[in-house]
């Protein structure tokens, strides 16, 4: 069998859950026997969001080979449990810059290079490539943006392509929009998804399946015209009505037989039925009422929280794992004076200090590491936060004032946390960090041994600084020990606050290799820390299932 092809496009608004969507079926089709995966191609002009700001795109996710990657690329590796490679990510910029080098090179001599075919062209054989490379039965493609956007024309164009060159049975196209609810008339309407798949059939695609998203329930007429509208059978217009969570879509978009639908269009059969035991039980438990425990995320994007959107969904997974309901507690740092610091914490029962870049609001990460730290509330400091954590505890315990960070102050005396060697030749800020997966020892009888079960780790990073070996004997003398490093020794990965019930930062991001059915360990750690507090059991009873 060729490799099957399911594009996903958008319509009327963007932020429908398209990604969601894609994730979702990858997940049914997955449960069906075959081997998936998914691509993002994506109309904006940088070669990656590695540069963008939190608040213009969420969250920067980071894959196993360090390609810096658009925050859906988190939502198919969690709804299908997969590792993806750099062939999943593809932006205009890289498209436009291949084509760009291949002309310097004078690859097209004589030729004058053009959107259709050249650029064109480039898309398709980047998605063919995944075809080819993943060994994946179906290949899943969501094209970002909405039909109409003048970025995306030139990926629809190729998707349309692609439509004829392949056999008719290896492509199927799903168009997902948005019915607007008018709250005078107490209706849901049809003519914005209309109009969007007028648009899309204009440049020639027809969309085997609709998922209009809505906030209302759907009823049978309102599918119906769609399906009059817009060509497709009525079974084909599943509405994707907004769930309390996001974990329900493949369960809901499976009551509506969409996988089924989508592999009769593409001329297969299922392997064997669909085995969805796992998330069903999933979904029970996070339905169950359990107990609250009520974690801080002290960080410097609260406002959007899309920004820790990794670091969410790992604690919503460790939760389900420590029988916690989490309830996010959003703490904005540049809003945290010293003064207000044991009010505001007082709440928590653990405190969470992410990822981040540049000195706004890092006073306010500092009080919370130290509140932590003297309160002995559970605390995981990521990336940033572990250098932050670093920094609290060599200026209040080891007394060293001035201890700080290369990244706030180019000139420190102390610079506790440093510029990596290897970066200090770097002079571009777009793809120059330490990105992605590397090997971790862990040192024996740690907490993170205890955690993990192992000693020999590997976990995503990105970044740019890294605690300063010159300084490891003197916090280890006061305390902070160095209980994850690189295997050659050279790099301090994990920190651990000796006599602290749970204090642990890492210069890795835990957060991206987090699954549903598989929790990540230091999240775990974290969750169970705020159990045995409580007095409450913290054994792990069901640890992972088959997904
Ligand atoms: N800004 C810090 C660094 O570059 C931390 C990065 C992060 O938290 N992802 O090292």
């Amino acid at each position: 069998m060729g490799t099957k092809f399911i594009f996903f496009t958008g319509g009327v608004l963007s932020s429908v859950g398209k990604g969601v969507a894609a994730a979702s079926i990858g997940r049914l089709l997955k449960s069906r026997g075959f081997k998936v995966t998914i691509q993002k191609l994506d109309p904006y002009l940088n070669i990656d969001p590695g540069t963008l700001s939190p608040y213009q795109h969420g969250e920067v996710y980071v894959l196993d080979d360090g390609s810096e990657a658009d925050l859906d690329l988190g939502h198919y590796e969690r709804f299908c449990d997969l590792r993806l490679k750099k062939t999943s990510t593809v932006s205009s910029g890289q498209v436009y810059e291949e084509v760009l080098s291949r002309e310097r090179r004078g690859d097209y001599l004589g030729g004058t290079i053009q959107v259709i075919p050249h650029i064109t062209g480039e898309i398709k054989r980047r998605v063919y490539l995944l075809g080819e490379t993943s060994g994946a039965d179906i290949v899943l493609i969501e094209v970002g943006g909405t039909v109409g956007d003048i970025e995306g024309q030139p990926f629809l164009e190729a998707i349309r392509e692609m439509r004829n060159e392949l056999p008719r049975k290896d492509s199927a196209f799903v168009h997902c929009t948005w019915l607007p609810y008018l709250r005078a008339t107490a209706e849901l309407k049809t003519k914005p998804t209309q109009h969007s798949v007028r648009e899309l059939r204009s440049i020639g695609i027809m969309p085997d399946m609709i998922l209009p998203r809505s906030d209302h329930p759907v009823d049978y007429e309102i599918r119906q015209k769609i399906a009059r509208f817009c060509d497709v059978p009525v079974e084909a217009v599943v509405p994707m009505v907004t769930a309390d969570m996001l974990y329900e879509i493949p369960l809901d978009l499976e009551d509506s037989h969409v996988a089924d639908i989508l592999l009769a269009r593409l001329g297969l059969e299922a392997r064997h039925e669909p085995k969805l035991d796992g998330w069903r039980w999933m979904i029970n438990e996070l339905k169950k009422d359990r107990p609250v425990a009520k974690v801080a995320l002290v960080g410097k994007y609260v406002e959007l929280q899309d920004a820790y959107l990794s670091v969410r969904e790992a604690l919503k997974h460790a939760g389900l794992f420590c029988d916690l309901d989490i309830e996010i507690d959003w703490v904005s740092s540049a809003d945290l004076p010293e003064d207000i610091v044991d009010e505001r914490l007082a709440g928590a029962d653990a405190i969470i200090v992410p990822g981040g870049f540049g000195t706004r609001g890092i006073d306010g990460k500092m009080f919370a590491a130290r509140y932590a730290r003297e309160h002995q509330v559970p605390f995981l400091g990521i990336c940033l936060g572990m250098q932050v954590m670093a920094l609290e505890f060599a200026r209040n315990v080891m007394g060293m004032k001035d201890a700080t960070s290369a990244e706030f102050d180019s000139k420190a005396i102390n610079p506790l946390v440093d510029y990596m060697p290897e970066m200090k030749s770097q002079e571009r800020l777009g793809g120059t960090m330490r990105l992605g997966l590397f090997d971790i020892d862990l040192a024996e009888g740690s907490l993170a041994e205890q955690c993990y079960l192992t000693r020999h780790i590997a976990e995503r990073h990105r970044h740019r600084y890294e605690i300063n070996d010159a300084y490891r004997e003197q916090l280890e003398a006061h305390g902070l020990k160095v209980t994850g490093q690189s295997p050659e020794g050279d790099l301090i990965e994990i920190l651990e606050l000796e006599g602290h019930p749970y204090m642990i930062g890492t210069q890795f991001h835990p957060e991206f290799l987090s699954r549903p059915n598989r929790p990540h360990p230091l999240f775990v750690g974290l969750l169970q820390a705020i159990n045995e507090r409580r007095g409450l059991p913290t054994e792990k009873l069901k640890f992972g299932f088959e997904n």
